[in-house]
């Protein structure tokens, strides 16, 4: 049987079934729809995939037939506007209502509240096209979260349907609910939870000023130590984001962002807050990436000049495909001190089986994004990027970081826990796991690795 459920404007819900196939599409909208996805879930006992923008989803295909719930639908009816803010509340909750078929992105939340003076820190590179939802789902970050923290620092509740199907509340609208911090347990597990139909986000005041800086170097190992220095120098910027030399050739290809051709890397440096002393931070920024052998600093003089710089940054994956049909992100986080050595063993690890790397990340977190290049029509590339990328988080679990910044683990890095956690740790996230969702129906095969539980001695029925 085929289920295909949706909403329609009024967030009414209209349902087909059919006869073909296994695979179940469910489509997320107002109240009522929700409801019977939560009956569905709890009636069919199906394994069940959340899907936002599918921007993260390590592995998905690979899954086989599912129920796939279509969660752009739930993204578009996460804020409501009205009541909260502007009454000194700060925070958005419930329905903004449909504005389109688009997903609600953090990009869109933030242009929504921009006129009240508001905006919502974590945002990803992809904040245009992906869902909060997914945001939620994958814990994510972004060039301003060095500053600012990563979703979960910025969701405060939210309604969610459980693997059976009942429908609840996780924390709530305060900054803080007493008891277990399930909110904090249920961002970031990748929809192997549930699945959150309605997002309390907390939202800050806009900076009063903001100054933006291109850093530009002639040595990878220049930038990572600037960055290093700014920190021990105790500056805490909004962002201090990393491009290296083929990010830049890609960036410049497809866009006119301004950075040089011939830099090896380039430090995009921003500093929000207070006007009151952020000259004087600026100057000692440039002080210090001076002793780390800057070649040049360029400050954005107004806002479309800062605006070209973010454009080259946000779209500094899509540009890739001008130098390679096909990528794979090694998303891994290592200790800031650590980036010029992890970057090395990197790139030697592409060098080793013939693949390029390209690296822009967030330098601030220690959040590496080595860009595998590769062409999928080559079965040879696949394999070998697999295995690249692969070491190249065992590289960053070497140097005490981990193997998911921002990205999750999906399918795909599952295995890749084990370079991070002994049994007993995985043995511990298991268990919350089966608390939650003792017959492994969603999103089953994500995060954990092979499970150690037999599922008898998890005392499922
Ligand atoms: C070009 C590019 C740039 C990127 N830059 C960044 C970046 O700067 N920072 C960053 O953090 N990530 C980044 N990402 C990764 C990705 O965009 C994020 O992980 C994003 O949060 C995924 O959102 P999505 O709507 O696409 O989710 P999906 O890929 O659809 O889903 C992601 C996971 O969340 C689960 N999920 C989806 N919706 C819900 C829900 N409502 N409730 C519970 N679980 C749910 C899904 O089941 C899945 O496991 C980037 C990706 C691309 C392609």
């Amino acid at each position: 049987m085929a289920v295909d459920c949706c909403a329609d404007e009024s967030g009414e819900e209209r349902m087909r079934t059919g006869r073909s196939g296994q695979e179940l599409r469910v489509g997320l909208g107002g109240d009522v729809v929700r409801m019977h996805v939560g009956r569905q879930l709890g009636e069919l006992d199906e394994a069940a995939i959340g899907r936002g923008a599918g921007e993260a989803e390590p592995g998905l295909l690979e899954l086989g037939p599912v129920l796939i719930v279509d969660l752009v639908a739930v993204a578009v009816t996460l804020v409501h506007l009205k009541g909260s803010i502007g009454t000194g509340d700060d925070r958005a909750f419930d329905q903004l209502g449909r504005v389109g078929p688009q997903p609600h992105g953090a990009t869109e939340v933030s242009s929504a509240i921009d006129n009240l003076g508001y905006y919502f820190a974590p945002d990803p590179a992809s904040g245009k096209a992906c869902s909060i939802g997914g945001n939620v789902g994958e814990n994510a970050g972004g060039p301003h979260c060095f500053k600012y923290g990563v979703t979960s620092n910025h969701v405060l509740g939210m309604e969610v349907v459980l693997p059976d199907g009942e429908i609840t509340w996780l924390g709530g609208k305060a900054l803080d609910t007493p008891g277990l911090d399930l909110t904090g347990v249920f961002v970031g597990s990748e929809g192997t939870l549930g699945i959150a139909t309605k997002i309390v986000l907390r939202i800050l005041h806009k900076p009063e000023a903001v100054k933006t800086m291109l850093a530009v170097y002639d040595s990878i190992d220049d930038a990572s130590n600037s960055v290093s220095a700014i920190v021990s120098h105790k500056m805490v910027p909004a962002t201090l984001e990393m491009m290296d030399n083929l990010v830049i050739q890609a960036v410049e290809q497809s866009m006119a962002a301004g950075f040089p051709l011939d830099a090896a890397a380039v430090l995009l440096i921003e500093l929000d807050g207070l006007k009151d002393g952020m000259e004087e931070m600026a100057d000692e920024i440039v002080e210090i990436c001076k002793e780390n052998n800057v070649r040049e600093i360029k400050v954005a003089t107004c806002e479309a000049e800062r605006a070209a710089l973010w454009k080259g940054r946000k779209g500094a994956f899509g540009a890739i495909a001008r130098l390679s049909p096909n990528y794979m992100v090694a998303d891994g986080c290592v200790p800031r001190t650590k980036l010029p050595e992890t970057l090395r063993y990197c790139k030697e690890i592409g060098d080793k089986y013939g693949l390029r790397t390209a690296n822009v990340f967030h330098a601030g977190d220690g959040n590496l994004h080595p860009l595998i290049l590769f062409d999928s029509r080559n079965p040879e590339d696949k394999e070998k990027v697999l295995k690249a990328g692969m070491e190249m988080l065992q590289v960053c679990a070497d140097m005490g970081g981990t193997v998911s910044g921002e990205h999750g683990v999906g399918i795909e890095k599952a295995e890749a826990m084990h370079m991070v956690y002994n049994e007993k740790d995985l043995l511990a996230q298991e268990w919350v796991k089966d608390a939650w969702d003792p017959k492994d129906l969603a999103n089953p095969g994500k995060i954990l690795p092979q499970r150690l539980i037999k599922r008898e001695e998890a005392h499922v029925s």
